[in-house]
């Protein structure tokens, strides 16, 4: 998708604060963190939203969930806990149509979600 900022920090022509990467991930710090901790785990292709997951994506999208186990404790966050969010369209307020994780932690998180 060559018009989606996600696919272009993943390319590396808009710069971006990297923490991990593989053959299928890319994973960098959120611009207007929300958290101590905030971090957007994408996969490298381009889904828009999570409505698009497909059977093919199994395995991707379980990798994700490793990645962010793996950043939680880099983090020091797994003990405390951390959030794992994806917004899907209009009313969770989803912003980038490229399907991105946030990973969130480092403070108390309130409950039911704003
Ligand atoms: P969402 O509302 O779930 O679509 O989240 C989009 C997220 O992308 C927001 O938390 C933004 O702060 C973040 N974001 C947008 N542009 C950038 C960027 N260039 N680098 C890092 N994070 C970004
Ligand atoms: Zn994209």
């Amino acid at each position: 998708m060559s018009d989606c900022i996600f696919c272009k920090i993943i390319k590396g022509e808009i710069p971006s604060n990297k923490v991990y990467e593989d053959n299928d991930i890319f994973a960098f710090n959120d611009i207007n963190p929300q958290a101590p901790v905030h971090i957007l785990i994408v996969p490298k292709k381009h889904i828009s939203k999570s409505l698009d997951v497909a059977d093919s994506d199994k395995e991707l999208i379980a990798s994700i969930f490793m990645a962010a186990n793996k950043l939680a404790k880099e983090k020091g966050i797994a003990e405390s806990g951390f959030r794992l969010i994806v917004n899907c369209n209009k009313d969770s307020g989803q912003e980038v149509f490229h399907i991105h994780f946030h990973l969130l932690g480092g403070r108390r998180m309130k409950w039911p979600p704003g």
